[in-house]
Formats: C-alpha cells, sequence, structure tokens
C-alpha cells in the first residue's frame, strides 16, 4: 500500500481488508468524506484487492486481474462516472443487463460510483433494488463528498465507511511527492484536501495570502484587491481559492455561536458562490473580481 493519501487511511483499509479476508465486507458500501482525501483511491484499491487472484496480499499488482484493473481493462470492473454532471438510468440499465450474467474472469464483480451524489432521482430508484438483493459475489462501492444529495434510499442500503480530512503533515507529502510544495500557512487553506493542495501548489505566485482576505491582521487593501482582479487572466485559475474561501467560511460557521456573526458568514459564503456561477458563465474576473474582495474589507458584522 504505498499510495500516499493512504497515509491517513491505512486503518480505516486495514478493517475493510479484514473484513475482506474473512468473507464479512458488505455487498453495499459508501465511502463519505470531504472532497480530495483519497475516498476514489481507496475505494479502487478494495476493489483491486477483490478481484485479485491472490487472496491475502492483494492486490498483488502482478496477476491478470491486477493488471488490467490497473488500466481500466476489467471486465468485471463497472465504474459509474457521471456524463453532463449526472448518472443517467440508461447507464444503470446497462449495468444491470450485465448483472444478469456471472462474472467473466473474476471469481467476483466490483461496480464503483464514486460520485454517488450525480445518480439522478430515476437512476437511484433502478440502482435500489439491486442493492437490496444485490446479485451473488457483486460488491457496490459507492462514494461522495455531498451525501446530503445522496438520495437516501441509496445511502440507507449502504455500510457508511467515513473519511477524516487529511492532515497537514500527510499533505505535505503528498505534494512533495510530485515535486510540489506549500507554505504551512497556504497548506492549512487546503483545509486536508489533499486536490485542492495540489490546486492552491499551482497557483499564482501574485496572490496573496488568504488569510489576509479575512482581514484579522493585515487586511488587503482596495487598490490591491483591484489590482489583483487585473492581474488575472483566467477565471480557471480563481477556483482553487474559491474554494478555500468556502471551506473557510464553513469551519468558521460552524464554530461561530453568535447569530448575527453566523448570518454574515452564510451572506459571504453565497457571495462566493454567485461569484463562482458568473465566472462559470464566463464573467469576466478582472470586472467581478474586485468587487467580491471588497466584501472583506468590511469588517464581519457590517457585512449584512
Ligand atoms: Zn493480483
Amino acid at each position: 500500500m504505498s499510495d500516499l493519501p493512504f497515509l491517513a487511511h491505512r486503518e480505516t483499509y486495514r478493517r475493510l481488508d479484514q473484513m475482506r479476508l474473512a468473507g464479512r465486507l458488505p455487498h453495499g458500501l459508501i465511502f463519505l468524506g470531504p472532497e480530495g482525501v483519497g475516498k476514489r483511491l481507496v475505494a479502487r484499491h478494495l476493489a483491486k484487492a477483490l478481484l485479485c487472484e491472490k487472496e491475502s496480499e492483494a492486490p498483488c499488482g502482478a496477476c491478470r486481474s491486477c493488471q488490467q484493473a490497473a488500466t481500466d481493462q476489467h471486465p468485471d470492473l463497472w465504474s459509474l462516472e457521471p456524463e453532463g454532471g449526472r448518472i443517467k438510468i440508461d447507464a444503470i440499465r446497462e449495468l444491470k443487463k450485465s448483472l444478469n450474467l456471472p462474472p467473466l474472469v473474476s471469481k467476483l464483480r466490483v461496480v464503483l460510483i464514486a460520485e454517488a451524489h450525480a445518480l439522478n432521482a430515476a437512476a437511484a430508484n433502478a440502482l435500489l433494488k439491486t442493492l437490496e438483493e444485490p446479485p451473488p459475489a457483486t460488491y457496490f462501492l459507492l462514494a461522495s463528498h455531498a451525501a446530503g444529495w445522496v438520495p437516501r434510499t441509496i445511502l440507507s442500503r449502504c455500510q457508511k465507511v467515513r473519511f477524516s480530512p487529511l492532515p497537514d503533515s500527510a499533505l505535505a507529502e503528498i505534494l512533495r511527492a510530485q515535486g510540489k510544495a506549500l507554505d504551512p500557512s497556504r497548506l492549512r487553506l487546503a483545509h486536508g484536501s489533499a486536490r485542492l493542495a495540489l490546486l492552491l501548489s499551482e497557483a499564482p505566485e501574485e496572490w496573496p495570502d488568504l488569510e489576509r482576505l479575512w482581514g484579522e491582521a493585515e487586511p488587503l487593501g482596495l487598490d490591491e484587491a483591484y489590482a489583483l482582479g487585473q492581474s488575472l487572466n483566467e477565471a480557471e485559475r480563481l477556483t482553487p481559492y474559491l474554494e478555500s474561501l468556502l471551506l473557510e467560511s464553513h469551519r468558521r460557521l460552524c464554530a461561530e455561536a453568535s447569530p448575527e456573526r453566523r448570518f454574515a458568514l452564510l451572506t459571504f459564503a453565497e457571495r462566493i458562490l454567485e461569484f463562482r456561477r458568473e465566472m462559470r458563465q464566463n464573467a469576466n474576473p478582472k470586472l467581478h473580481l474586485p468587487r467580491l474582495l471588497m466584501f472583506f474589507k468590511e469588517p464581519l458584522e457590517s457585512r449584512l
């Protein structure tokens, strides 16, 4: 198990692997936790172990099954990915057709749905019966960073496995392995997400530390906010910052007791979401970013 995101999930994986070896692994599992912490990697690793020709010390990485799984060519490994943001009923129908037949090369079959929140209502309904009474030797490994969007009926039929944010030390190690680095203050802004840490490590140097946007120590000046807006050519590069801001608002919201300040934080989160929508519709970040940044300039209490 050399994949780095496993560093923080070693214990979780060990428990799952023990259940696999003892033949007690539930046929429906859902991995829940923040985005970018390694849920998909752990699910794929477990899928490979289930399909591997060896039983102990699986996945061996060497057998035909492991090699096919590594290149996404394994005929008994189904991976349902959203198309246009949703997993639709046609994909489930196609899957169900194959479930009527025995596995093709392995003793069992694995269905991976890494973004279970993308199942639309019809697809979820179609999948439900299969999850309730899975065909023999079929395992469903689902994952989601948005548990609230996963149909409740699906959630209730899977055993839940919780994934926590990665500690900063694990993030630093993941970055190091890819020849990247982030100073500790920026690393903290990844909020335990390896994906976000990697995105932040590629963010433009000229961007100020996000800590400053919260205006506690050395607030960002208005001129600086405008200059920053002007320096951006691609809205795309803003994504990791907006995500960090949202996560930070959420973190503060959870810790905040005062109703007024909670309302202010919610308003702020809404502004970020609105800004993100505008950027997706190809709005010009040079015009819109200063407006968002100016919002930081106001003391929190007056952001109502
Ligand atoms: Zn193998």
